[in-house]
């Protein structure tokens, strides 16, 4: 586990690397027309029994569409008593695994090994799972790893100061 656990957070640095050289342009926030400024940084809040929130979440009206992030392929369709309704997202280069949680709907034909392409509708925005139906919002949550790893596998690296471009990744 030791070696495995080097191993993500050396992907994690890896990805750090990636973005400081290619720019924003790597991510677009995944919520239909929001902006930068709209972003609350909610990454380590603590959600009670001992977790860590680490994932930012994107309020928005139910219904509001939900993209990919990036591009890459549908990795796992899957539904959770916490998540709710998620979707698991492979980024191209296999090296970081995006997470969406308490959707309301996934895109009609929405399918596990689907390629998707940055800024395509997925799914809309919903509580389901242990959202608080009156605060409708996307769980985002961004794992860097390694290719061919478990869907479920990755060290969580804070999307916000990727999403606002302020790149403060160590
Ligand atoms: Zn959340």
């Amino acid at each position: 586990m030791k070696g495995a656990g080097a191993r993500l957070l050396c992907a994690a640095a890896l990805f750090a690397a990636t973005v400081a050289a290619s720019g924003s342009d790597v991510l677009i926030i995944p919520v239909e027309g929001l902006q930068p400024s709209d972003l609350v940084d909610s990454w380590g809040k603590s959600r009670g029994e001992g977790r860590i929130h680490r994932a930012i979440d994107i309020q928005a009206p139910l219904g509001t569409p939900v993209l990919a992030a990036m591009d890459g392929r549908i990795e796992k369709l899957f539904t959770s008593r916490r998540g709710g309704l998620t979707i698991y997202q492979r980024a191209a280069d296999g090296r970081l695994i995006l997470y969406y949680a308490h959707l309301q709907a996934y895109r009609r034909g929405l399918a596990e090994g689907q390629g998707v392409e940055r800024g395509q509708v997925i799914a809309t925005v919903g509580a389901s799972g242990n959202a608080d139906p009156a605060f409708p919002h996307l769980h985002f949550q961004m794992m860097a790893t390694v290719p061919g790893s478990g869907w479920q596998d990755g060290e969580p690296v804070n999307p916000y100061p990727l999403l606002t471009g302020r790149a403060a990744l160590p």
